[in-house]
């Protein structure tokens, strides 16, 4: 057993929005390096969503998401389970992709015993109710039928509709507030108590942070995973708790 798996036993890491693509090759190497040093030997490594820029099938063909594939698939064989939890730009990531890369997919929302304290694992576009507008267009395009409809399409204009979406959201945002794009303190709550959970981990707001909310006289941490951009980072936990490291790429 090396050093660093020793240390990393007992530990579970998670991750989100690290936003992959062949375009920021800075992010795709530490991220390679993250696996190496950190998750390596950990009892868990969790990708809670956004793991890539944009996915429009598993026949996506970066060079970064082959990449990916083969580095999660030696570290899940190398003995450290690595779950993925969809995010709203990789979304249509399916069985097949999850499977070259030896990830299990989560159900979002999904509750784990994380060393005996309930946690809910989120990718977090879910809480974000007081943006109505997005809701719905989550709905629409998460809907059975158009997700059976998008796969039947030809690469090019999955890619098409992709841009189109991206673009449509990068528009859309620079019209809403701040508060409105943030998670909704009572949704968190309303999660919380729904699944009886003492703990939240979610990524998709971008907002890295440590929150306690107080659901029915208890007080629950909400752990927010960093993106990957100009700052990387994960939460990790162990027996005695959770702790957010961030730092520059
Ligand atoms: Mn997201």
């Amino acid at each position: 057993m090396t050093d660093a798996s020793k240390s990393a036993a007992g530990r579970s890491f998670f991750v989100a929005d690290l936003h992959l693509t062949d375009e920021r090759p800075a992010a795709t190497g530490r991220f390679f390096r993250f696996l190496q040093e950190q998750a390596a030997g950990a009892d868990a490594l969790y990708i809670l969503g956004d793991l890539f820029e944009a996915w429009v099938g598993d026949d996506h063909d970066e060079q970064v998401a082959h990449e990916t594939a083969r580095r999660l698939k030696s570290l899940a064989e190398s003995g450290t389970p690595v779950y993925f939890m969809h995010g709203n730009r990789d979304f249509m990531l399916a069985e097949r992709y999850a499977a070259q890369s030896g990830m299990t997919l989560l159900a979002d929302p999904a509750r784990i015993d994380l060393y005996g304290v309930p946690t809910l694992l989120m990718h977090g576009d879910t809480l974000c109710t007081d943006d109505t507008a997005y809701q719905t267009f989550r709905r629409r395009v998460r809907h059975p039928l158009t997700l059976a409809l998008l796969k039947r399409l030809p690469m090019a204009l999955r890619r098409l509709l992709a841009q189109q979406a991206r673009s449509g959201s990068e528009s859309a945002k620079t019209g809403k507030s701040a508060e409105i794009m943030d998670a909704s303190a009572a949704e968190v709550v309303r999660m919380l108590r729904e699944h009886q959970a003492n703990r939240l981990i979610h990524g998709h707001t971008h907002r890295p942070a440590r929150h306690i909310h107080a659901v029915d006289g208890r007080d629950c941490e909400r752990w927010v995973l960093p993106d990957w951009y100009l700052n990387w980072g994960y939460v990790m936990c162990d027996d005695s708790g959770c702790t957010l490291r961030t730092e520059a790429i």
